[in-house]
């Protein structure tokens, strides 16, 4: 008799099980709540779907499930697509992406395997419910029910909501005593004062951005900040989010705009300034440096103007090197959380205390969850895709075979 699989949700990771699963010989049925399957794998990486990474070091990833490390070492990304027709090409920074440069082209691979396979699709069904009896799943859908050997939960976090994607599995699978943890939008920008930032919106500079826990700096990283008229955003921001939204009120953001310099380098390089344009207002001093906008509100922020002439604000040695301070190291607050609607994935989910090494729920045999529906998040760069991928497949192996742990 062939095992009877049901994946619960069409994403990234409800796919990748889907697709393992059939090919281990079960009779597999995905239930998908939105018309259609895969519709965050559209708008994955601007359109361009950012599917993997060269560097999977662990350092990307975030979260208390232990099993991740090993899961994404015995996971080949390019080999997987690969095997469905799909051809990658890989950056100068080790992100991946598919030759085509389109995320539907993604899409269409995924959903020609698992068709290929014989896996059904049906879309517009929300699972409501799971019950255990005796050794099947029973997967409630409103007034539908069905039975399967192994259920899988791959119905994503938090983020994202209008994808159908909003947590909503997380008090079922509670009900069934596994430990959630508090999901946070995570990959998203970092709210702080609208004061300062409001006549900044739109700008970008190159900055060194550090987060910082009570005072302490928990995260350093390179990269373009952006300017939103209520937060900072921007890849490294991005990455510093979860802290931030970990820490709330509590956390800070610290940029440094000088990041490429040395201290003596940008010691010699404000003297110069000094001399050239000492007659013009401080406004005017850094504009062949930074954004003129941005040296303007930094030279405010450090001595209260920017009309005075430059060689007037920054006649002494200490003038300098405080305005250096201001520079390399201004903190903004950070004033609360962004929204999921925000966020490119959620940070918490099912713990990994409540998992066993197959990511199946301890003590309920037949039950397993992969993809961001678990405690595991990553970085920008294809980390979050290359953990849907690789633990859809491992759980859709073992859903497969008889041996449920
Ligand atoms: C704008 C954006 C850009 C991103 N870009 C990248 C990128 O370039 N690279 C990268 O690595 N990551 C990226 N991510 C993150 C990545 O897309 C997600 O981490 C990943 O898609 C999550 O896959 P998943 O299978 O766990 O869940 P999802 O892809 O979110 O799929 C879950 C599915 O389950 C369905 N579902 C939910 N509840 C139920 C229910 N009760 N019954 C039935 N179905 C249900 C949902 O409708 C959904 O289709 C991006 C995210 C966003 C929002």
């Amino acid at each position: 008799m062939r095992r009877r699989v049901i994946v619960i949700g069409g994403g990234a990771s409800g796919l990748s099980a889907a697709i393992a699963a059939a090919e281990q010989g079960a009779s597999v049925t995905v239930l998908e709540r939105q018309p259609r399957v895969g519709r965050k794998i559209l708008l994955t990486g601007n359109g361009r779907c950012n599917l993997g990474n060269e560097n999977l070091a662990m350092l990307h990833f975030h979260g208390t499930n232990p099993y991740a490390s090993a899961i994404m070492q015995q996971f080949d990304t390019k080999k997987f697509f690969r095997g469905m027709g799909l051809y990658t090409r890989t950056d100068a920074e080790g992100r991946m992406y598919p030759a085509s440069g389109t995320a539907a082209s993604v899409l269409d691979a995924l959903r020609f395997r698992a068709e290929q396979l014989g896996a059904e699709m049906l879309c517009d069904r929300q699972v409501t419910g799971l019950k255990q009896t005796g050794k099947k799943w029973q997967i409630i859908c409103g007034d539908t029910q069905f039975m399967a050997d192994a259920a899988i939960v791959a119905a994503g976090g938090s983020a994202a909501p209008a994808c159908g994607t909003d947590g909503n599995m997380f008090p079922i699978l509670k009900r069934l005593g596994l430990t959630v943890i508090p999901p946070r939008p995570a990959l998203c920008p970092v709210p702080t004062d609208a004061a300062i930032v409001k006549p900044l919106k739109g700008i970008r500079v190159r900055a060194e951005a550090s987060a910082y826990a009570g005072g302490k700096c928990v995260r350093r990283e390179r990269g373009e900040v952006q300017f939103t008229d209520r937060a900072l955003s921007g890849i490294c921001i991005f990455n510093l989010s979860r802290i931030a939204a970990m820490h709330g009120t509590k956390a800070e953001i610290g940029l440094d705009l000088l990041p490429d310099y040395s201290g003596a380098e940008c010691a010699e390089m404000l003297q110069e300034l000094v001399k050239q344009r000492g007659e013009y207002p401080a406004a005017e001093l850094l504009s062949g440096l930074l954004p003129k906008r941005v040296g303007e509100v930094w030279v405010k922020a450090a001595f209260g103007t920017a009309n005075a002439a430059a060689a007037e604000l920054l006649h002494s040695e200490a003038a300098q090197r405080h305005l250096l301070e201001v520079l390399r190291g201004r903190r903004f607050p950070v004033t609360g959380t962004a929204s999921f609607a925000q966020a490119q994935v959620t940070a918490g989910g099912i713990a990994g205390q409540s998992l066993t090494k197959t990511l199946a729920a301890k003590g309920l045999p037949g039950l397993y969850i992969c993809g961001e529906a678990v405690d595991t998040d990553g970085d920008c760069g294809g980390y979050n895709l290359t953990w849907c991928w690789a633990s859809g497949v491992y759980v859709g192996k073992f859903a497969a075979n008889q041996n449920n742990m």
